[in-house]
């Protein structure tokens, strides 16, 4: 079976995850999916399937060939549930012309204009929706190429290759189900996310990320009577965003600048609240941008009195570089492996965090590979037929170069 077949049958899964929720997974329809997983996985001959209570899917190839580190490959069940994801309705487009693509509810168009990237894919073959939901690619895409790599290394025990574990997660869109991640059941010493975009890109570098809550705390006085006595805790929070600087905001960056972004507010007289996401791929700059927002805490509690802000800051990830540099080798067999598959390597920096950021920071080095699909979390989101097979070819490339020499 191939690739893009699995795909278009998991698109029948409607998996999106809900950051309302507290369980792990957050909804029901994870574990449908994993469920139909570990079938699919026994049935492929993966003696050792299995689902655990929070959802996560575990599998084993065993080794053909001497190993001495264990691989993991891993892709995550949910899709958002920011954009339609139910009654998924996919279409084919065959030997791609390289033009604008209407999609099947008549208005949706797929247009090398606005992706330019599109131009690449001419001759090949593109799976596309209707233009009415997602596709949910990211990252049903990684999971069916894992899937297919598995068939293919079972069909063929002389492909020589290590231990491999295999892990399907749940809950990464809303970014809490890699925190119920069990290192000592993945038991692995080496691990990739397969949940990237074009296939060659070997992502190892992401931003460093905290959130800031701010508290205001006001004065109500009757404003008839209000002068020189009342604190407008809701106008001392304006205040406060406007001294942030206007260029640090997502909306004026891109490539490796950083920023500031506020994501929530909420305010009256009494009391006012907001809430900033900040990221920078450099540590220190990142430091600099939370000192920033400690200054004007302090400048506002200067003018306002003491208590008037405060000022929460929290860690949320850290730029998984700082674990893979040390495990370079990680990124080179993935850039081997994609030359083999006939691509050619590239790491961007990557504006986001990602589930292999957090788990590199749990001790497993885990570099994230392209899955061959692009527009994520958006209705204009598909998968290349020929680049997911070339994704699969990837993974088998990179299972073979971890064998002992
Ligand atoms: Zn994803």
């Amino acid at each position: 079976m191939k690739a893009y077949e699995r795909l278009i049958a998991y698109t029948a899964f409607p998996t999106a995850s809900d950051e309302t929720k507290e369980t792990c997974p957050s909804t029901p329809a994870q574990l449908v999916f994993a469920d139909a997983l570990v079938k699919e996985m026994k049935a492929l001959g993966i003696a050792d399937a299995t689902r655990n209570g929070l959802g996560f899917v575990y599998g084993t190839l065993e080794a053909t060939a001497p190993y001495r580190e264990t691989l993991a490959f891993l892709a995550h069940m949910d899709v958002v549930d920011t954009v339609p994801y139910e009654n998924i309705r996919t279409a084919l487009i065959e030997n791609y012309d390289g033009g604008e693509v209407l999609l099947a509810d008549g208005t949706s168009r797929l247009s090398p204009a606005d992706f330019p990237f599109l131009a690449g894919y001419k001759g090949e073959t593109l799976l596309v929706t209707d233009g009415t939901t997602l596709l949910g690619a990211d990252d049903k895409a990684g999971v069916a190429e894992i899937m297919t790599m598995a068939e293919t290394l079972l069909a063929h025990p002389e492909i020589p290759h290590g231990k491999i574990r295999i892990c399907f997660t749940p809950d990464e869109e809303i970014g809490s189900g890699i925190l119920h991640i069990d290192v000592k059941e993945l038991a692995a010493d080496a691990a990739y996310t397969v949940d990237g975009g074009a296939f060659g890109e070997v992502d190892y570098e992401t931003f460093n990320a905290s959130s800031a809550h701010v508290a205001f705390r006001g004065k109500s006085i009757h404003p008839g009577s209000a002068k020189d006595r009342m604190i407008n805790a809701a106008r001392v929070a304006m205040e406060f965003d406007s001294m942030i600087p206007e260029a640090q905001r997502p909306e004026h960056t891109e490539g490796r600048d950083g920023f500031y972004h506020l994501i929530g507010m909420e305010g009256e007289i009494e009391n006012a609240a907001l809430d900033y996401i900040l990221r920078d791929h450099d540590l220190g700059i990142l430091k600099s941008r939370e000192e920033t927002l400690s200054r004007i805490t302090d400048f506002l509690n200067a003018k306002y009195g003491e208590g008037a802000v405060t000022l929460t800051v929290k860690e949320s990830y850290r730029n998984m570089s700082e674990k893979i540099l040390p495990a370079f080798y990680l990124v080179e067999r993935a850039y081997d492996a994609i030359r083999e598959a006939g691509g050619e390597p590239s790491s961007p920096p990557v504006r986001g965090g990602t589930d292999g950021s957090r788990l590199s920071f749990m001790g497993v080095p885990c570099p994230n590979l392209g899955t061959g699909s692009h527009n994520h979390h958006g209705k204009l989101e598909f998968a290349v037929v020929e680049e997911m097979d070339k994704c699969v070819a990837q993974l088998i490339g990179i299972a073979r170069r971890f064998v002992e020499r």
